[in-house]
């Protein structure tokens, strides 16, 4: 049997994002790593975007960036333009092989499909899989994206549209993101914020081409790429074990009104980082009490009107965008948190604190 000092379950964004910032730190030089990863081949599967609200590793994976978004529904549209945060996009496909590049130099790293051939007792675990149970009832965010190449320039590259409502609600929360790469390149997808149990949520195909044809006044394009998820909006439960730390969404990673996590798992990383020499004895990293807090106030009041979400949604992004941005990455101060909460139906809210 092999022994590891630390090692990694589960090779995806967070255990990639780990190995890379412990090794690029020199802190396996004389430490062993596992990694355990079922796939067999990596290739681009997931679009990560975010706004650069901190440094990270991967700039040179950023496909594109912008500094203006919309939103738009029935009832209004409005565009915010934000200097100072980028929202920026990774392809999943550079990530892998950056990472992948990196790692291979050093001999203290190896790769493995399992555990069977690994004696644990003695190492230090970082667990990205989430727990089996099934959670179909609780709230998700589940989506489909098509990457869509037009023959003629369609789009305007400058400016990214982070939700349109002007679709089919099904007394859910439902909206479309597109992500203009190119003039005549885009990622389009349909978002639903729902439990899981619903299976006639799920035609993404059907909703994606009539938003194109109708909403787009697209007819003619070709699929150059797919990608489909669910990322949980609450906290799976993963049991909390000495020796090891949950990373990731499982490890809590994600923030709960919005989905996003990919920048909290490049804080967790360096947080992990930082501690190494120390693992056993430091405090669990969070994203925040504050953001805990108010999400689950927010994700109360998506389950129980989610027809007023389209302007709730409008409404908190008239707020000073940098307060918004700040917001919505964890990041802000309390004045910024009072901006955002005082442009909200307040009597709603109060109703779903408990
Ligand atoms: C399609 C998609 C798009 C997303 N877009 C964004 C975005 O734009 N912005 C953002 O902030 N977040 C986004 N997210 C959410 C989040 O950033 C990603 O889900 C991210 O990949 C989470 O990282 P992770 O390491 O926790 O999980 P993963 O990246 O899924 O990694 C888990 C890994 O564990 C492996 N695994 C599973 N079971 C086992 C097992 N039994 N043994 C060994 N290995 C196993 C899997 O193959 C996988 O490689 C997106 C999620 C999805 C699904």
């Amino acid at each position: 049997m092999k022994e590891f000092d630390y090692v990694i379950l589960g090779g995806g964004c967070a255990g990639l994002s780990l190995a890379y910032e412990l090794n690029i730190n020199k802190k396996l030089e004389s430490k062993t790593l596992a990694i355990i990863e079922t796939r067999v081949e990596y290739k681009r599967d997931k679009t990560w975007s975010f706004w650069k609200v901190t440094d990270h590793n991967f700039d040179d994976c950023v496909i594109k960036s912008w500094n203006n978004f919309s939103i738009n529904s029935k009832i209004g549209s409005h565009e915010i333009i934000d200097k100072e945060y980028p929202y920026q996009t990774i392809d999943s496909g550079l990530f892998y092989r950056k990472v992948l590049s990196e790692l291979k130099q050093n001999k203290n790293i190896q790769f493995f499909n399992n555990t069977d051939k690994l004696n644990l007792d003695s190492s230090f675990i970082f667990n990205s899989i989430p727990s089996k149970e099934n959670y179909k009832t609780k709230l998700w965010q589940h989506f489909k994206g098509v990457e869509i190449e037009t023959s003629k320039d369609i789009f305007d590259d400058t400016i990214f549209n982070l939700m349109d409502f002007n679709c089919d609600q099904r007394d859910n929360v439902h909206f479309f993101y597109t992500l203009p790469f190119k003039k005549n390149k885009a990622l389009i997808e349909t978002t639903w914020l729902s439990k899981m149990d619903d299976k006639t949520l799920i035609d993404y195909d059907v909703q994606l081409e009539k938003y194109i044809n109708e909403i787009l006044k697209i007819k003619n394009y070709k699929i150059n790429y797919r990608e489909e998820g669910a990322i949980p909006l609450f906290y799976p439960l993963n049991k909390i074990e000495k020796n090891k730390i949950n990373i990731g969404s499982a490890g809590g990673m994600t923030r709960l009104s919005t989905g996003y996590t990919f920048l909290n798992i490049q804080d967790h990383s360096k947080y992990i980082t930082n501690n190494i020499e120390k693992i056993q004895n430091v405090k669990p990293y969070h994203i925040g009490k504050k953001y805990e807090f108010l999400d689950n106030i927010f994700l109360n009041v998506l389950k129980n009107n989610p027809d007023k979400m389209p302007k709730i949604f409008l409404n908190m992004f008239k707020a000073s965008s940098k307060a918004v941005i700040k917001f919505l990455s964890n990041k802000s101060n309390i004045y910024e948190d009072l901006g955002i909460i005082l442009k909200m139906p307040k009597w709603i809210f109060i109703k779903n604190i408990f």
